[in-house]
């Protein structure tokens, strides 16, 4: 059935037709619960009814415009995304279509920073080891994990990667004369669900701010709610005060499960692009646009961030309560959970596809959660019996 699509991904067995709210069907009709959110894009769920209607008027009214002319709703979208992400010390939006591509702006943006104030010569890009920053040749080669980085060489150069957490390692690192920036997810989403410590981001946000390298947060996985805050930086403070970023990227939930993404700059240097200098033909779009803003509204409402939290802590609590030998550690912020694992996680997630339940990896062992954020306790309750059996 799928010999013609190119072999890249390894799958699970199942073909899907339809999904509602927590909830997936295949193709013979079995259900299946979903706490993987697509890898948390359906953030609000499958088929959810202020999303869908939203997509639908869209559709109707206007799909495209290109980037040479404005369409009503992208710049509502923009101005609500900013103010959603001023907590992170962010200004100004420029709109793409995925993770990549937004990371990829990211890159322009720091190293042209760093151009007009310092000349040529400091555009090296700090990353973490364990990162992952997409699969664009530039994207890969900030990605901070060897198994990315063979068969495609020559790789973009300008990227260094160091332990997360070893703050010595990373006053050496950070030369104010030739690095531009330092990039960080404070929760490495695709190795495993790790969050980064206090005090690694705190020396961080300060080294940077010492030496005018930008610091530059991925929050592809970790942003839109989904740890709990809007942003998961928000949550790091520094002498008291929530550590800003001077670049964040978003996308994944962004726009609820339409291909969407965007970079987004504080004072430094959301002024850095000048006309000419980026573009993307579908980024802007004016479906993804209204779809981003039903997310957006939806987790402004009061006590939403509140609940993605306990909902978090009840799957965590849940799991270490079960104080079982098979989960050797259970980690995450709001709805981001990965637990290690005796066993080897694949079988683990053959087998709860058999038992109805979706779950994802992150690494050999480990097992990683993404549920959408409107999940019920009961949903939650019947998933972690499943799992419960499984382990
Ligand atoms: C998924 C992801 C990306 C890549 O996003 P794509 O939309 O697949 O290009 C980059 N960074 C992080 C942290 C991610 O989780």
């Amino acid at each position: 059935m799928n010999d013609a699509l190119m072999n890249t991904y390894k799958r699970l067995p199942a073909t899907f037709a339809r999904g509602e709210g927590s909830w997936l069907f295949d193709t013979d009709g079995k259900k299946y619960l979903d706490f993987t959110s697509g890898i948390a894009v359906n953030c609000l769920g499958h088929n959810h009814p202020t999303l869908v209607q939203a997509i639908n008027r869209q559709a109707g009214r206007l799909l495209h415009t290109s980037n040479y002319f404005l369409s009503d709703v992208v710049p509502l979208f923009a101005q609500k995304l900013v103010e959603a992400c001023a907590k992170g010390g962010m200004e100004k939006v420029f709109l793409a279509n995925s993770g990549a591509e937004a990371n990829e702006g990211a890159c322009k943006i720091a190293r042209k920073y760093s151009l007009l104030k310092y000349g040529a010569g400091r555009h090296t890009i700090v990353t973490l080891q364990g990162s992952f920053h997409g699969r664009t040749i530039t994207t890969l080669s900030a990605t901070g994990q060897e198994k990315f980085h063979k068969d495609f060489g020559p790789f973009t150069e300008g990227f260094v990667h160091i332990p997360g957490g070893d703050i010595k390692k990373l006053d050496a690192t950070l030369d104010e004369k030739t690095v531009a920036g330092l990039w960080i997810e404070p929760v490495q989403g695709e190795s495993g669900i790790v969050p980064q410590t206090a005090d690694f981001v705190e020396a961080a946000a300060k080294l940077c701010r010492q030496r005018d390298i930008l610091l530059m947060a991925d929050e592809i996985q970790s942003g839109l709610g989904r740890t709990g805050t809007f942003l998961a930086i928000e949550q790091y403070m520094a002498e008291g005060k929530a550590v800003k970023a001077d670049i964040v990227t978003l996308a994944k939930g962004i726009s609820g499960g339409i291909p969407s993404g965007a970079v987004l700059a504080g004072e430094k240097a959301c002024g850095v692009f000048a006309p000419g200098d980026h573009g993307s033909t579908f980024g802007g779009n004016p479906l993804a646009a209204a779809a981003g803003l039903v997310v957006l509204d939806t987790v402004d409402k009061s006590d939403f961030m509140a609940e993605i939290k306990r909902k978090g802590e009840k799957i965590m609590a849940g799991i270490r309560a079960w104080g079982h030998s098979g989960v050797k550690e259970v980690r995450g912020r709001g709805l981001m959970i990965g637990i290690d694992i005796e066993k080897e996680a694949w079988p683990v997630l053959e087998a709860g596809l058999g038992a109805g339940l979706l779950m994802l990896s992150g690494g050999t062992n480990t097992l990683r959660l993404l549920p959408p954020y409107t999940i019920s306790d009961g949903e939650i309750e019947q998933g972690l019996e499943i799992m419960r059996g499984l382990l």
